[in-house]
């Protein structure tokens, strides 16, 4: 089986002051396993204030490790992405996670309400703006984004990001492998050949995991959702067999050569380590500890 080429990390700005507090252990615990960046999340409407810039401060401070900001475009204007973009070219920001965010809930079609309508005209701004400076990664949807009419659509509006000077996608969280190689097949037919890397969310309870599969339209295989109902008021067995089944993931995923994995930590060093040390992915033992 071959060892994945790249391992990232992303977080989120914490929401809290004990979120916050916590933020830098957690950073450093996740350091030792020496990934090759952490990715920070930005909250919809481009905002400056959302705390991006800071958790990247803290990153850095704290790890060592490259960090790189998502950046997103709904409600947003030229000005405030440019102005985005000049300050991490300043913070010597090499890569960035280009998207469009989230709707409005009022929102009644997929154009973003701004001055950008889709992460492909993001990708464009940034690389009509800033040339090669920056690498560019996008989001991939091997289940179909919600929003899309339909697969093949959703293809081609994918196509689209790349023809527009994406470097490489990160994928959203899936559960099922097959759907994961099947789009790349159908990726590598089309001639599109930038690395895919399967976003992994680590299974840590019944309530999260079924809401984060209901929101991003992620299949939770019938089988998984029985075992987390079944376990959920035995925190320990849960994540025991959560484990396992993430860990198959990855094991299939990398036998099936994928260029790296992703790891969505919602900002906790354990259950991502945990999969690690199964994946025998983790360079040092301290942070088994
Ligand atoms: C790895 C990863 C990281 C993420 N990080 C964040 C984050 O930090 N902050 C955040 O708010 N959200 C984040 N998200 C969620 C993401 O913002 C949502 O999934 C959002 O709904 C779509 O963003 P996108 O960049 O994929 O959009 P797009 O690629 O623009 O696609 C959005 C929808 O529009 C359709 N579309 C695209 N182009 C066209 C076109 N020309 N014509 C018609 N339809 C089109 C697509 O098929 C799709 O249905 C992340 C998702 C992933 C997978």
């Amino acid at each position: 089986m071959d060892s994945p080429q790249s391992l990232s990390f992303e977080l989120f700005p914490p929401r809290t002051p004990e979120g916050a507090a916590r933020l830098p252990a957690v950073v450093a615990e996740l350091a030792a396993a020496a990934p090759d960046y952490f990715s920070i999340t930005h909250g919809a409407c481009g905002s400056i204030q959302d705390g991006t810039y800071e958790t990247l401060e803290t990153v850095v401070e704290h790890s060592g490790v490259e960090a790189v900001p998502h950046l997103t475009c709904v409600g947003s204007t030229r000005a405030n992405i440019a102005a985005l973009l000049h300050r991490y070219r300043q913070a010597g920001v090499k890569r960035i996670v280009a998207l469009r965010g989230d709707l409005p809930a009022s929102a009644t079609t997929p154009s973003a309400p701004g001055e950008f309508h889709y992460a492909s005209e993001l990708v464009s701004f940034i690389r009509d703006t800033h040339g090669n400076n920056f690498q560019i990664e996008v989001a991939a949807y091997p289940e179909m984004h919600p929003q899309a009419p339909n697969p093949t659509a959703d293809f081609d509006n994918f196509r689209r990001k790349v023809e527009a000077g994406a470097d490489g996608a990160i994928t959203q969280l899936f559960y099922n492998a097959d759907a994961y190689i099947d789009f790349v097949d159908r990726c590598v037919k089309a001639g599109i050949h930038i690395p895919i890397v399967p976003g992994i969310m680590p299974i840590t309870g019944y309530a999260n995991t079924l809401r984060f599969c209901n929101g991003c339209g992620a299949d939770l295989p019938r089988w998984i959702r029985l075992r987390l109902e079944e376990l959920q008021h035995d925190k320990e067995a849960l994540l025991d067999f959560g484990l396992d089944v993430v860990t198959r993931l990855c094991e299939n995923l990398m036998r099936n050569s994928a260029p790296g994995l992703h790891f969505y930590t919602i900002n906790q060093a354990s259950p991502t380590l945990r999969l690690c040390g199964n994946l025998g992915l983790r360079t040092s033992v301290e942070a088994l500890a």
